[in-house]
C-alpha cells in the first residue's frame, strides 16, 4: 500500500489500515518535509478551524480540549500526536512527490515514480495506491491580475506564502477577499495593526458561533472523553446537517436568522445590505463562520472597516477603486483563494493508457471509473472534511478484506448502468470551483456514482452497503512478484 500525503487525511487513512491490517506493510509518501498539510502550510496570523473539532477530528480520536473551533497549530498538534502516538511517523518518507503512477493489469500493481527533493528519481511498486493529497496547489495560491501590482511600494503577501518576519505593528492593512481566510485574517491582525481594511468585491455569508462548545464542556465534568466526543460529534453532525438543508429548500429563513445574527453584532445602522448580504442563496457558496463574532466586534471596535467595491489599479500607495475611492496601505494581502488541484496533480495511466482525469466519473466520491485499485480522500463541501475521510478509509478498508477473502488481485469501479448520466462535481458556484471544474472527475446522477455531501446519507452507503454492488469489478489475476518491494 502507497499512502500519498501525510495531512489530516493520509494520517487518519494510516491508522484505519494498521488496525484493520497489522500485518500489511505500506508507506506514506509527502513532499514536504514536515507532516500535517493544510495545518503546517499556513501560517498567517489567526490561523484556525472554522468548523469544529468534533466533527474536524477523527472519529478514532477524542477532541478534548475545550476551544471546539480551535487555532491552527492545536489543530497540527493533534495529527502529530495521533502519527506519532500510532507509530505512523515511522512510515512518512518525506520530500517524496509522487509525480506519475502507470497501473499494470499484468501485474496488478502500480509503478509510482518519484521526485526526491534532493533531485534524485525513485521508482517503486505497490498494489493499492491512496491518494490523501488534500485539493490545492501547495507551490501557489490564487491570485488574479492586479493592474498596476508591481508599482505598489508597500508589502504585498498572500496568505498561502506568509512572510514569518511580516511586520505589520501599527500599519495600515488592506486584506482583498471576503472568505474564510480574510475574515480569519482581519480580528487577529487588526490586534497590532493601525487599521484593517476589508476590501471585497462582493459579500459573502458570515454566521457567529460560539468557539466553546458550551454542551461538551458541561458532557465533560460528568462523562468520560470517547462518550461525550461521540455525543457532541453527532449532534453538531445533525445541526449542519438541518442547517444546509433547511439552506437549500428554504433560503429565505436562513437568510432571515443569519441577518438577526449581523444585526446583533454589528453598530445600529451598519449597511448590512452593502456589506453582509450576498446576491446568491446560502450555500451556493462556502459559508463563513466566526467564533464568537470577532470579525463584528472589531469593526464595532472601529479597528476594521468593510469597502465593497472594485479595485481600478494598485498604485506606489495601495488601491484605487472603481468608485474613485482610495485605500492607502503599507500591507496588502491577496486572500484571493487556492489554485484547486485533484490526485496531487499525479498523472495515471492503466496499461498504457493515460487517464483523462475529467473524463472519468468519481465512485462514491473516492474511486474513480476504469481506474483499478485506486482511492483518494476527499473531504465534504459543506460539512467537516474529516467526517468524509474517515467514512473514505473505513470503505478502503472493507474492500481490501473483501478482495483479501476472494482472493482478488484487482477491484475496479465500471459504469455498467447505461442510466447513469454525467453532471458536474460540485454544485459551487465560488470563482475557484469554476475555475477549476474542468479538471475535475465527474459525478453521475445515481448512486454509486452521485457525490451526496451527506454524512447521514453515505454512513448508509459507504459503511454499509455492499461492497460487491455491481459496480465494482472484481479479478483474481495471478500477480507476479513484485519487482520492488515498499520496505516502510
Ligand atoms: C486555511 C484553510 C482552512 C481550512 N479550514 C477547514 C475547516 O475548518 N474545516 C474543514 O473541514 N476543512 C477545512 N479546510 C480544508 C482542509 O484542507 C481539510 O480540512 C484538511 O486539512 C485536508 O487534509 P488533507 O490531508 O486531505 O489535505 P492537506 O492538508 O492538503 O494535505 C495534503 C498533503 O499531501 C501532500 N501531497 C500533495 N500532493 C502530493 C504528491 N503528489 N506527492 C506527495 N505528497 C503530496 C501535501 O504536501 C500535504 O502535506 C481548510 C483549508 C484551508 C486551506
Amino acid at each position: 500500500m502507497l499512502i500519498v500525503g501525510a495531512g489530516l487525511s493520509g494520517i487518519g487513512a494510516a491508522h484505519h489500515l494498521q488496525e484493520a491490517f497489522p500485518w500489511r506493510s505500506y508507506a506514506i509518501f509527502e513532499a514536504r518535509e514536515e507532516l500535517g498539510g493544510t495545518w503546517d502550510l499556513f501560517r498567517y496570523p489567526g490561523i484556525r478551524s472554522d468548523s469544529d473539532m468534533h466533527t474536524l477530528g477523527y472519529r478514532f480520536r477524542p477532541w478534548t480540549e475545550a476551544k471546539s473551533i480551535t487555532d491552527g497549530p492545536s489543530i497540527l498538534e493533534y495529527v502529530r500526536q495521533t502519527a506519532q502516538d500510532g507509530g505512523i511517523d515511522a512510515k512518512i518518507r518525506f520530500n517524496h512527490r509522487v509525480v506519475r503512477a502507470a497501473w499494470s493489469s499484468e501485474e496488478a500493481r502500480w509503478t509510482v515514480e518519484v521526485e526526491r527533493s534532493d533531485g534524485e528519481a525513485v521508482r517503486l511498486t505497490c498494489s493499492f495506491l491512496w491518494v490523501c493529497g488534500g485539493y490545492y496547489r501547495y507551490d501557489e495560491g490564487f491570485t488574479p491580475e492586479f493592474e498596476g501590482a508591481d508599482r505598489f511600494r508597500g508589502e504585498l503577501v498572500h496568505p498561502q506564502h506568509w512572510p514569518e518576519d511580516l511586520d505589520y505593528d501599527g500599519k495600515r492593512v488592506v486584506v482583498i477577499g471576503s472568505g474564510a481566510t480574510a475574515v480569519t485574517l482581519i480580528p487577529a491582525m487588526a490586534e497590532r495593526a493601525a487599521h484593517v481594511t476589508m476590501l471585497q468585491r462582493s459579500p459573502t455569508y458570515i454566521a457567529s458561533l460560539p468557539a466553546e462548545d458550551p454542551i461538551a464542556n458541561r458532557l465533560r465534568r460528568v462523562l468520560p472523553d470517547r462518550a461525550v466526543y461521540s455525543i457532541v460529534r453527532w449532534k453538531n453532525v445533525l445541526l449542519q446537517t438541518f442547517v444546509y438543508q433547511l439552506s437549500r429548500r428554504r433560503p429565505q429563513a436562513i437568510k432571515r436568522l443569519i441577518r438577526r445574527g449581523l444585526e446583533r453584532g454589528l453598530p445600529a445602522g451598519y449597511d448590512i445590505d452593502k456589506h453582509f448580504t450576498p446576491r446568491y442563496n446560502p450555500w451556493d457558496q462556502r459559508m463563513c463562520l466566526v467564533p464568537n463574532g470577532d470579525l463584528f466586534a472589531t469593526i464595532s471596535a472601529g479597528r476594521a472597516t468593510v469597502v465593497t467595491d472594485t479595485i481600478r489599479t494598485f498604485t506606489e500607495e495601495g488601491i484605487e477603486l472603481d468608485s474613485g475611492e482610495r485605500l492607502d496601505a503599507d500591507v496588502i494581502v491577496t486572500a484571493t483563494g487556492l489554485n484547486l488541484l485533484f490526485l496531487g496533480g499525479i498523472e495515471l495511466s492503466v496499461d498504457g493508457e493515460t487517464v483523462d482525469v475529467p473524463q472519468t466519473m468519481t465512485y462514491k466520491g473516492m474511486m474513480l471509473s476504469g481506474v483499478p485499485n485506486l482511492a483518494f480522500t476527499v473531504g465534504y463541501t459543506n460539512a467537516s472534511w474529516t467526517l468524509k475521510a474517515d467514512l473514505t478509509s473505513e470503505y478502503v478498508c472493507r474492500l481490501l478484506a473483501h478482495m483479501d477473502a476472494h482472493g482478488y488481485r484487482k477491484g475496479v469501479p465500471e459504469i455498467t448502468d447505461p442510466g447513469v448520466e454525467e453532471t458536474p462535481l460540485l454544485d459551487f458556484t465560488s470563482g475557484y470551483v469554476l475555475r477549476s471544474l474542468d479538471k475535475f472527475p465527474k459525478q453521475g446522477s445515481k448512486e454509486p456514482w452521485k457525490l451526496r455531501q451527506n454524512y447521514v446519507f453515505d454512513l448508509r452507503s459507504i459503511r454499509r452497503g455492499a461492497i460487491d454492488d455491481g459496480a465494482m469489478q472484481f479479478s483474481s489475476l495471478q500477480a507476479r512478484p513484485a519487482r520492488e518491494k515498499i520496505s516502510a
